[in-house]
């Protein structure tokens, strides 16, 4: 099919595409690498009056490390951040892996970080990795840029906490320190396709060999990705052991809430979260030189 018809209006400032948007409200979509958004247009699933292309602001296609954090700009691609020459470092396990599995090599050049965050689909990877790794949104609005974190960001499938005539500038990810890695275990069917289940994991360790502070989420669990708050407690202070891992599963499986379709059944989805959170767990502990 072809999309419904629509007025196209392309960018050439951050300030003029805020303005576009402000103009259109509701109607107005902002176009990334519209890797979500043409096809939903295509099968009118989406039917935006206006798209607001952000490809030629080229202010907005950093992807800049420093002492505190790791920003990545709304036009970053997934293929720059796969291919950054800071990924290989061990901090940044958890979205090193992730940026390897994202969607294919093809779908990866084009489609962006942050257009994944704002497209929140229930079965994204980025959504999980941002909120293990305690991401923050960097959205535009009337009043100015506030910066909103990845758990209040994600509102529901579909959803974010960006309003009406507003944008996503880039997200945050604090910087972890040097005794923390991360693992992203993703199940699919086959590459490219989204996860059957998948599991974002980041451990943060102290001097003494217990856990400082764990990230644990699991995407295709829920309505949008979701935090295993129950896991990242009972991680916190604790000497990494097979117990602990188990005990950290377990709390995955409860508190995954899939839905069944083609890629699996409830059971066999719960089950993979299980899994895949040990799994990850004991990846990062791994890379950390530390046996569990
Ligand atoms: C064949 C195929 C396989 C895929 N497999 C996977 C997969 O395995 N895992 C996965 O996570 N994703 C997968 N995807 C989705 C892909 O990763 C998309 O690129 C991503 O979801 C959206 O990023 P985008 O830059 O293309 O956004 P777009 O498609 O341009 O936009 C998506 C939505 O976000 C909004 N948006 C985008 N940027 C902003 C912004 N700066 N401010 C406000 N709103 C904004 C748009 O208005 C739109 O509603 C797949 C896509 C395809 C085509």
């Amino acid at each position: 099919m072809i999309p419904a018809a629509f007025e196209y209006l392309r960018a050439h400032t951050a300030d003029e595409a805020f303005a576009f948007l402000q103009q259109h409200g509701a109607e107005a979509r902002v176009l990334a690498g519209g890797q979500s958004l043409i096809p939903a247009m295509r099968f009118r699933l989406a039917r935006p009056a206006v798209l607001v292309d952000i490809n030629s602001l080229n202010d907005l296609s950093y992807i800049r490390v420093d002492a505190k954090s790791l920003a990545i700009g709304a036009i970053a691609r997934d293929a720059d951040v796969e291919r950054a020459p800071w990924i290989a470092d061990r901090r940044w396990s958890l979205i090193h892996d992730a940026s390897r599995v994202v969607a294919d090599p093809v779908v990866r050049q084009m489609g962006t970080v942050v257009g994944s965050l704002c497209h929140n689909d229930p079965a994204g990877d980025w959504t999980a990795v941002a909120l293990a790794a305690r991401a923050a949104v960097v959205v535009r609005g009337k009043s100015g840029n506030r910066q909103v974190g990845i758990d209040d960001f994600l509102v529901d499938s579909f959803t974010t906490a960006t309003g009406e005539g507003e944008m996503a500038l880039g997200v945050v990810f604090p910087m972890p320190d040097d005794r923390t890695a991360g693992s992203y275990q993703k199940m699919e069917r086959k590459v490219g396709d989204f996860a059957t289940a998948a599991a974002a994991v980041q451990v943060s360790m102290n001097d003494d060999g217990t856990i400082r502070s764990a990230g644990v989420a699991l995407s295709a669990a829920g309505p949008c990705a979701v935090r295993v708050d129950a896991a990242e407690r009972l991680l916190a202070g604790q000497k990494p052991g097979e117990e602990l891992i188990r005990a950290a599963s377990d709390a995955a499986w409860h508190r995954s809430a899939p839905q069944a379709d083609l890629r699996g059944s409830v059971d066999y989805k719960k089950h993979l979260a299980g899994v895949l959170v040990a799994r990850g767990l004991r990846q990062a502990l791994a890379r950390l030189g530390v046996q569990a």
